[in-house]
């Protein structure tokens, strides 16, 4: 460049003269620097100018919108009434929104960098504050995905209990790691009292409905009671198919009624200490009616496979011993309800009751041969008044409320049902229970026989 401005230069300063000494070339060479000195400096500066006004409008511009999306989210953070938290990896609170502000009665200032859980204090529907294992905001730092809890209650700064539906999300790390999460509650206090009223109507109206349907059943047993009544044949026929729907109708309203207090709390609870499969194989005993007139096979297994007793009570094996602490009537209705169900969705083959279990928890597993479930209806299978749509409901009598109401009870003591199954090939349930360890069991045991009220010696039976 230099020798070309140089080139230049001599030009402009001599064109004719292109013979001449050393001196001369060095003088055309200064004047070349000179000049090109003298034109590219200037211009250089212009362009770093340039390049740098330019530079600044762009940090300007993303500042600007960078600036603008903080405050469009600032906006929305303020305005609405849901609160919102932030937490980091440590549990301490990094933002806090006005709506969180007022329901929790913490001031914005006071709860950023302060624990979450001093602020955010959840209690359940029987104020029994939340262990952490049971608390989405400490949870998710484990299961690392979205949490949703609408039955906690939060505790506020004056000790108000205040009904909230939560949600929390992990805030996942390149490496993977949950480096926070992020929290958003409202109160649904409304919500719930309607719920509370929905469901004390239900009760109420299917309580009082199941009266008369009693009646109207015992009134048409005792009509089919040959020893009491003389119908004709198609008499008969017609009060059978009577009585079979007044006692599908009574079996609904009972439902209704089970699942109305499953919701709020008030279903009647009186857990003990239980060995499950010495309490599964009374219950098979008793069920072996009903599927054998099925045609169907009813098969109990104890621990892994290996040890099938049948229900007719054949082989004697020694069996592990699997506690639980849990109501033996609820835990019988889940059994029987999803005995009944495998039962009616089989039409040949066996149904199999199994229980096993590990240090932590006990399983029990109900399995078919029949139908199956659609995979698209397993997700919903557990909802209130939820049917498979095909031929085989469409046939058998049902209400959907049956697995709802096993759901409500299983999660009564922290348990889990799920299900597996396969459509033309059957379908297993599986409930995972806490196991209760042996020697916990038997000092829990002692504890109720210590407990239990002693009755005067004129009302001990037999005496
Ligand atoms: P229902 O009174 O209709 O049996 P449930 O809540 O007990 O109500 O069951 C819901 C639905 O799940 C049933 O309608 C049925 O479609 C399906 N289902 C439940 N258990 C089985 C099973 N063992 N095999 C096939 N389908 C089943």
């Amino acid at each position: 460049m230099y020798v070309l401005f140089a080139r230049l230069a001599s030009d402009v300063a001599n064109p004719h003269l292109h013979v001449g000494g050393n001196l001369i070339h060095g003088v055309h060479i200064l004047i070349g620097v000179g000049i090109g000195v003298v034109v590219l400096l200037p211009l250089g500066i212009i362009m770093y100018r340039k390049s740098k006004r330019r530079h600044s409008a762009v940090t300007s511009l993303v500042r600007g919108q960078i600036r603008r999306e903080q405050l469009k989210s600032d906006i929305i953070l303020n305005a609405i009434e849901d609160g919102v938290l932030v937490v980091d990896e440590n549990h301490t609170i990094q933002l806090f929104n006005p709506g969180a502000a007022t329901l929790t009665g913490w001031s914005i200032d006071e709860a950023v960098g302060v624990d979450v859980f001093s602020v955010m204090r959840l209690v359940d529907d029987k104020n029994v504050e939340y262990g952490k294992e049971q608390n989405p905001l400490f949870r998710v730092y484990g299961e690392k995905k979205a949490l949703h809890d609408n039955h906690a209650t939060l505790v506020s700064r004056s000790q108000k209990r205040i009904p909230i539906s939560l949600s929390v999300s992990p805030l996942i790390s390149v490496d993977g790691k949950v480096s926070g999460a992020v929290g958003i509650f409202r109160d649904s206090s409304a919500e719930r009292n309607e719920e509370q009223r929905r469901a004390e109507f239900i009760s109420t109206a299917s309580h009082e409905m199941r009266t008369p349907v009693a009646a109207i059943e015992g009134y048409l047993a005792l009509a089919l009671n040959p020893n009491v009544s003389h119908i004709d044949s198609k008499a008969k026929e017609f009060l059978e198919k009577a009585h079979a729907s007044t006692q599908h109708l009574g079996k609904l309203f009972q439902d209704l009624l089970t699942s109305a207090k499953a919701e709020d709390g008030r279903l009647s609870n009186h857990p003990m200490i239980i060995e499950m499969s010495s309490f599964l194989e009374q219950l098979v005993d008793g069920l072996r009616f009903a599927a054998e007139k099925k045609g169907l096979k009813l098969e109990f297994v104890v621990g892994d496979n290996a040890a099938t007793i049948d229900a007719t009570g054949g082989s004697k094996v020694i069996k592990p011993l699997y506690y639980v602490q849990v109501d033996p009537d609820r835990i019988r209705e889940v059994v029987v309800n999803l005995f009944d169900n495998a039962v009616k969705y089989t039409d040949a083959g066996k149904v199999s009751i199994g229980v096993t279990g590990d240090n932590q928890v006990v399983q029990l597993r109900i399995s078919d041969t029949g139908v199956g479930i659609p995979p698209e209806d397993i997700p919903h299978l557990f909802q209130k008044f939820y049917r498979v749509d095909n031929s085989a409901t469409r046939t058998v009598g049902g209400s959907g409320l049956g697995l709802f109401i096993c759901r409500k009870i299983v999660e009564l003591y922290n348990g889990r049902i799920w299900v597996e199954s396969e459509l033309n090939k059957g379908t297993t349930f599986y409930i995972n229970l806490p196991r209760v360890n042996n020697q916990a069991a038997q000092q829990i045991q002692t504890k109720e026989v210590a407990q239990a009220p002693v009755l005067p010696v004129s009302a001990v039976p037999g005496s």
